[in-house]
């Protein structure tokens, strides 16, 4: 099997997880990389959680970042507490829970030496028979036989080649944030520090679980408490209410969290206290400084288009409630060097990724709207509205989120 006298050079776009697991493993399948990272400098934590999967951490293992049992901090399982901070339902179910941060380490010091370069921007794509030609922003350019595509959500490469296929926004936000464990009371810290929590507030969710501290520490006594809390916003006054910051600039959808109106983090303070049990109530008050996320999913047309080959987000963008980001992205890169080394050429190879993972992708983001259409402000379908019921009562949000087994139902 192989590739005979095919030459075997992959220029990877982006060096975030998706890049890395990408860059790893065809290095170790004995391809010549390349991986081009836009940002000019080591990239730095959103500091946010991930939900890991045992296929994230196989992937890890395969890619040569065997994080042995350092991935994350395990959890011992879910629960549903009410707005007076009784349990409605618990399962046990360990869990691993990283940052991004600290998967992003593992994967970098894994790299070998000089095949990661900063700065450097993909502007153009241009396929010529057998070849691919990135051109960066710099003026440089590489050639490759294949072009992997791992540039995220906003992706360059998606927009070159398929600039009708835009971010589609799911009608809701969230405002997140972490605290220290040691802000907090020890009544809240019992409660939240061991489970993924979740509170239910008509037509919203708030979770939350413990995450690395500050140097991506996982020890007891140095760990986070990070949130994640979903209102409806319609996309268009109340997006401009949350959006728009004191001197009255409107962001977008994406505001830096210091540019946040103090009087809209207030507001969220108290409607936590009006809302939520009071562990997470707390956590909101205590959090100094909430930061807000817009939700958004999106659909690659195609996974491959010539010789260039989506991945992660660049290909498919799901809504968070199916924690898949990661394990989706190290799926891909799995699947696509598989691919590629059973294949009889490279051709074959990426016609047998894209079949593989196309409709994957399509069943990972039908999952997250689903999960989380009863949140949505704007109108449903009669087809959303009757899923919308079906994942709504605590235990479904419980049991589903998250959760990789039955995605293939989707
Ligand atoms: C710094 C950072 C922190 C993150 N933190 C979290 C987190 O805390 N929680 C969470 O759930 N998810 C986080 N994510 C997102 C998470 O990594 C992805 O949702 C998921 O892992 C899929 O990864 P990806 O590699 O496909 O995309 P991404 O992680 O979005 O990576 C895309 C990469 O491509 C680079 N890039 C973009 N355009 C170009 C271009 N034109 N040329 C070259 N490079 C380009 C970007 O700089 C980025 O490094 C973070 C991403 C980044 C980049």
């Amino acid at each position: 099997m192989g590739h005979g006298t095919q030459q075997r050079r992959a220029v990877v776009i982006g060096g975030s997880l998706g890049g890395l697991f990408a860059g790893l493993l065809l290095a170790r399948a004995g391809w010549d990389v390349v991986i081009c990272e836009r940002a000019g400098e080591a990239l730095a934590s959103r500091g946010a959680g991930i939900v890991t999967h045992p296929e994230m951490h196989a992937a890890m293992v395969a890619a040569g970042a065997d994080p042995g049992d350092g991935l994350g901090i395990t959890v011992e399982g879910r629960v549903v507490l009410d707005r007076d901070g009784r349990p409605l339902c618990a399962v046990d179910d360990p869990h691993v829970l990283t940052s991004w941060g600290r998967a992003y380490g593992f994967l970098r010091r894994a790299c070998p030496d000089g095949i990661y370069h900063h700065g450097k921007a993909l502007a153009r794509i241009e396929q010529v028979p057998g070849q691919v030609i990135a051109h960066f922003e710099d003026g440089s350019r590489e050639t490759g036989s294949i072009l992997v595509a791992a540039d995220g959500a906003q992706s360059t490469a998606r927009r070159l080649l398929f600039p009708e296929a835009g971010l589609a926004y799911a009608g809701y936000c969230a405002w997140r944030g972490m605290v220290d464990e040691g802000l907090l009371t020890p009544g809240t810290h019992a409660r939240l520090m061991r489970r993924v929590a979740f509170c239910l507030p008509t037509g919203e969710q708030m979770l939350g679980y413990p995450v690395a501290g500050a140097d991506e520490d996982i020890r007891p006594g140095r760990q986070r408490f990070n949130f994640v809390w979903y209102r409806p916003v319609d996309a268009e006054a109340g997006r401009r209410h949350l959006f728009t910051a004191s001197d009255g600039t409107d962001h977008g959808f994406a505001i830096p969290p210091h540019r946040i109106r103090p009087d809209l983090v207030a507001e969220a303070r108290s409607d936590a206290a009006r809302l939520l049990a009071p562990a997470f109530a707390e956590v909101v008050a205590r959090t100094p400084q909430p930061f807000l996320q817009a939700i958004f999913d999106l659909e690659t047309p195609a996974m491959t288009v010539g010789r260039v080959a989506f991945l992660g987000d660049a290909a498919f963008v799901a809504r968070p409630h199916v924690g898949m980001g990661v394990t989706k992205a190290a799926g891909d890169a799995m699947a696509l060097v598989e691919a590629l080394s059973q294949a009889p050429d490279i051709d074959a190879g990426l016609a047998a990724y894209a079949a593989r993972r196309h409709e994957f992708g399509r069943r990972v983001v039908r999952r997250g709207r689903h999960l989380g259409a009863y949140m949505q402000a704007q109108q449903l379908s009669p087809e959303e509205r009757l899923q919308a019921e079906r994942h709504r009562s605590p235990e479904a949000v419980m049991n589903e989120t998250a959760v990789l087994a039955g995605i293939e139902r989707w």
